[in-house]
C-alpha cells in the first residue's frame, strides 16, 4: 500500500510568507502576515474607494433625516390633530390647523384636499376656490378623484347658497 500522498504545502496560512502575496519578506511593523509593500497597500488604501463613497452617502442622508426628523414629527403632530378637529367637525380649528401644512405641501396633493375641504366647512370660500384651482391638472388616484368631486359639490352647494343669502339681505334691506 501506498503512502497518503503529502498535505499540500500551507502557502497561504503560513506565517513565514505575506498572506497576501506570498512575499517570504514579511513586514515587522504589523503583527499582520503581511509584507511591506502589501501593509503599505492596506494602510493607505483600507476600504475600497466605493466602500468609502457609499458610506459617505449613507451618513450624509443619516444626517439628513436626523436634522429632518423634529420638523417631520411636528408636521405629522398637527396634522394629526387636524383631522381630529375635521373628525369632531370643529372646522374652524381644522381650518386653521391644516393652513400652516398645506401652504408647507402644496405638492400634497391629499393634503391639499383636506385643507380645501376645511375652507368649504370654515366658510373660507375664496380660499377653497384657490386651493382646487392649484389642482387641476395634476395626476390623481381615484380616491383623491372622488374626495375632489366631494369637495368641490360641496363648494358649489356653499357658494350657491352664499349667494342666495346675499340676494335675501339684499331684498329685507330694501
Ligand atoms: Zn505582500
Amino acid at each position: 500500500m501506498d503512502a497518503p500522498p503529502p498535505l499540500p504545502p500551507a502557502d497561504q496560512t503560513d506565517p513565514a510568507v505575506c498572506a497576501n502575496c506570498g512575499n517570504p519578506q514579511l513586514s515587522d511593523r504589523t503583527p499582520l502576515p503581511v509584507c511591506e509593500p502589501c501593509r503599505y497597500a492596506m494602510v493607505r488604501f483600507p476600504f475600497p474607494v466605493w466602500v468609502k463613497v457609499c458610506a459617505t452617502v449613507v451618513i450624509a442622508l443619516l444626517a439628513a433625516a436626523l436634522v429632518q426628523i423634529p420638523q417631520k414629527w411636528q408636521a405629522a403632530m398637527s396634522y394629526a390633530g387636524a383631522g381630529q378637529y375635521a373628525q369632531s367637525n370643529d372646522w374652524d380649528a381644522a381650518y386653521a390647523s391644516y393652513k400652516p401644512l398645506a401652504i408647507n405641501h402644496r405638492d400634497d396633493t391629499d393634503m391639499q384636499l383636506r385643507f380645501a375641504e376645511a375652507c368649504v366647512k370654515s366658510h373660507h370660500l375664496r380660499e377653497a376656490i384657490e386651493t382646487m384651482n392649484t389642482l387641476e391638472g395634476r395626476r390623481v388616484s381615484q380616491h383623491q378623484m372622488d374626495k375632489a368631486n366631494q369637495v368641490g359639490d360641496a363648494l358649489e352647494f356653499a357658494l350657491k347658497r352664499e349667494a342666495k343669502n346675499a340676494t335675501s339681505n339684499r331684498t329685507l334691506q330694501n
